[in-house]
């Protein structure tokens, strides 16, 4: 009996991993057409400043939409273009996007906004990143300044030596670096002052559970402390209430992104918002007259 059922959960199992390894191939498939069938788009979350209340700049988020599969989230499909390597190609094409939208919009009188693109762990260890990176900057001409580039922290830990020079090239440029999703990774302290970034986005997990969880809480003062005293932008993202927001803000967070503000929107959309110039946080309380 045993032996029995064995062998159905065997043949269970590999009935499993067929459908799996098929939807993965069709998925795969898919993925290897998209670009040529112009499939992606992005959207854009802005990032407010919380002294003025204002948008510093926006951060671009990659979109797959499939005519059949309809809209496939970057958390399915970045890993497994990862995996095939396809992210190479399809970061190209974001960081040419993103670009030439910063100037469209530039062009239509918009004030300028920095402009924050994702580069993934096999885009970070290519060695024609830089090269396609002056590409965007070029065809776009977009000035370098209003360029960020957001990488993770065990991308610049797999191979610090070689992760400072690239970054050090980036920086040479005029364009700006931030550690994403940080604390979730393994980094060292003495480490990170040798990386020229310029800020840091407290990890989602550690916002979430604000002001409520008190480890949530040393956790997200410890690292807006930490990179202010290494003179770095410290930016919370997730942020969905009020809550999160004042405790944040109490604690000098110097800018966040999140739902709160603003959910990633289309082009045409996020222009809309930045032309209406809207104070998406309200200033800091000043002092009492008088309080001294
Ligand atoms: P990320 O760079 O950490 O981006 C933040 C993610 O959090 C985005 O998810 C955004 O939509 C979501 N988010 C923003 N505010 C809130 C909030 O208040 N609450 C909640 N629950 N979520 C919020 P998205 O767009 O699904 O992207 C997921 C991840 O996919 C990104 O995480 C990034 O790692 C990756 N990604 C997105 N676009 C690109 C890209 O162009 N290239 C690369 N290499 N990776 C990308
Ligand atoms: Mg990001
Ligand atoms: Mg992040
Ligand atoms: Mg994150």
């Amino acid at each position: 009996l045993a032996k029995e059922d064995g062998k159905n959960a065997f043949r269970f199992f590999t009935k499993e991993i067929k459908t799996q390894s098929i939807e993965r191939l069709t998925l795969e498939s898919a993925l290897r057409r998209a670009l040529e069938r112009d499939q992606f788009c992005l959207h854009y979350q802005p990032k407010i400043d919380m002294a003025s209340g204002q948008i510093t700049g926006v951060e671009a988020l990659l979109r797959w939409i499939h005519p059949e599969l309809g809209t496939v989230s970057p958390g399915q499909f970045i890993p497994l273009a990862e995996e095939t390597g396809l992210i190479v190609p399809i970061g190209r094409w974001v960081l040419k996007e993103a670009c030439a939208q910063n100037m469209t919009w530039q062009r239509r009188g918009l004030r300028p906004v920095t402009m924050a693109v994702n580069l993934s762990p096999r885009q970070f260890a290519d060695p024609n990143l830089l090269h396609d990176v002056d590409e965007a900057l070029l065809a776009s001409g977009m000035s370098p300044v209003l360029l960020q580039l957001e990488v993770t922290e065990s991308m610049v830990m797999r191979n610090v030596s070689r992760a400072i020079k690239v970054l050090d090239a980036i920086q040479s440029r005029g364009i700006r670096l931030a550690i994403d999703d940080f604390g979730t990774g393994y980094s060292s302290m003495s480490l990170m002052k040798q990386f020229p970034i310029d800020t840091i986005k407290i990890d989602r997990s550690f916002v979430r559970d604000l002001p409520v969880d008190s480890e949530d809480q040393a956790i997200a003062q410890a690292i807006i402390s930490m990179g202010k005293a290494l003179g770095m932008t410290v930016i919370a993202e997730g942020v969905e209430t009020l809550e999160q927001e004042t405790f944040l803000r109490s604690h000098a967070c110097d800018e966040m992104q999140g739902f709160l503000f603003s959910k990633p929107l289309p082009a045409r959309q996020m222009a809309d918002l930045l032309r209406a110039e809207p104070r998406l946080a309200s200033p800091p309380l000043q002092p009492e007259a008088g309080s001294g």
